[in-house]
């Protein structure tokens, strides 16, 4: 017996379209598309509102194994289902960090018995993400990691990206890096500028970004590896991505919602819960990421979700831990941000959450097709709803969207066609 879902509009993202469509799902997967579907021995569900194609983000901090009062494999995959993800990557500075291919498989074993999405590991570059001594690529890839990346902090030796870039590349394997020239960025809390003068506060330039993207963009032209930057922040970061694409090397990047929409002076109004790495800049950066994302020079949205506590947040702006809470808001943050206000319609807005990043990470999903996993999501893009944090499935509270009135929430989720979350 299958499931016929009716009622809803399909976003067809590689298609620009939307179009009122029905699905029929059978064993997990998307077994016909069309109008009129004959309901014999189905059960029929009504919905209301866009179907999305399950949303893919490609960067996410899971704490799990070892910082399990942050975040847990099941919370942050039910974080991930309330917020229309059925994939996600999981970035490796756990604790052990993932560096070795037991510990992958352990990841994605346990997310599979939970089933609330799909987790992709991301590998370490780095043995403990030391920046010193290459992890077995071939080996980490073989047990399911769909990249690897030493994120958290930048990998300060260009010799060592180098091999990394020169091994990756032989195994078709995107690298994902976090850039930050320590040299530049060591010691500071939030962006080095008006805010951080006024607090007197040590302040972290965008050139800690911008040097380190450099840098790897002409290594990975040199090796043809699969280079992709993390949460771009800074203006001219922008402009060397948009430089090297030109070039044509190989390179792919991502963008926050924080960095889209938020800018240095959120920390008079959130304190450490606008402290994040890197920093929400000024208007200006924000502004060239927002024409980067529209100009195609950041290719995808990724959320860099990342769970604390909010005893850690209390620490005050010095003491307290990098990080912001991405997965429950993004979507609606970005719908109401760009979609209502007509900037981008809502199949570009899926294109850069569902089809980019399984483009760019190599993934199956990120469209509705014949013979895909029935990953989907319904959205409502009439009833507003605010950013309540006590009511998120997530561990972490840490955001500084609370309160914030928006729309396009996601309100069912499915995951290879089971229904993994219902907003009531
Ligand atoms: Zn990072």
């Amino acid at each position: 017996m299958g499931l016929i879902v009716t009622g809803g509009t399909v976003v067809f993202p590689k298609e620009n379209a939307l179009q009122q469509v029905e699905l029929l799902i059978e064993n997990g997967v998307i077994a016909a598309l069309g109008s009129d579907l004959p309901r014999t021995g189905h059960i029929v569900r009504e919905v209301n509102g866009y179907i999305l194609p399950g949303l893919i983000d490609v960067h996410v901090h899971l704490r799990d194994p070892g910082q399990e009062h942050k975040e847990t494999i099941e919370t942050g995959t039910m974080a991930a289902a309330a917020g229309g993800f059925t994939q996600v990557c999981a970035m490796p500075n756990t604790s052990p960090v993932l560096d070795t291919p037991a510990l992958v498989r352990d990841v994605i074993a346990r997310a599979k018995q939970y089933g609330y999405a799909t987790v992709r590991p991301i590998a370490a570059i780095t043995k403990g993400e030391q920046g010193e001594e290459l992890t077995d690529f071939r080996a980490l890839q073989q047990a399911g990691a769909v990249a690897v990346s030493d994120d958290g902090r930048g990998v300060q030796s260009a010799g060592v990206m180098y091999r990394a870039l020169r091994a990756a590349s032989a195994l078709n394997l995107p690298v994902a890096v976090h850039a930050e020239d320590n040299s530049l960025a060591h010691g500071g809390h939030i962006h080095a500028g008006r805010v951080a003068d006024k607090l007197g506060v040590q302040g972290i330039p965008g050139a800690a970004e911008t040097a380190m993207i450099a840098r790897d963009l002409w290594l990975a032209e040199e090796t043809g590896a699969r280079l992709h930057c993390c949460h771009v922040s800074a203006a001219a970061a922008v402009t060397v991505l948009r430089q090297g694409k030109a070039a044509g090397v190989r390179v792919t990047a991502e963008v926050t919602p924080h960095h889209l929409l938020l800018t240095e002076d959120a920390v008079w109004d959130w304190e450490a819960n606008a402290k994040v790495n890197p920093p929400l800049r000024s208007e200006r950066d924000r502004l060239a990421c927002v024409q980067g994302l529209l100009d195609g020079t950041l290719d995808l949205v990724a959320t860099d979700h990342a769970p604390h506590t909010a005893a850690e947040k209390a620490n005050g702006l010095s003491a307290a831990p990098f990080g912001l809470v991405g997965l429950e808001t993004s979507f609606p943050l970005l719908y109401t941000a760009f979609v209502k206000s007509g900037v981008l319609t809502l199949p570009e807005l899926v294109h850069r959450m569902a089809t980019r990043p399984a483009e760019v990470f190599g993934l199956p999903g990120g469209t509705l097709v014949v013979g895909g996993a029935a990953d989907l999501t319904v959205i409502d893009p009439d009833t507003a709803g605010v950013v309540d944090p006590t009511a998120f499935l997530s561990k972490g509270r840490n955001t500084p969207f609370a309160g914030r009135e928006l729309w396009g929430w996601p309100v069912l989720t499915m995951h290879k066609g089971r229904v993994v979350y219902e907003r009531d």
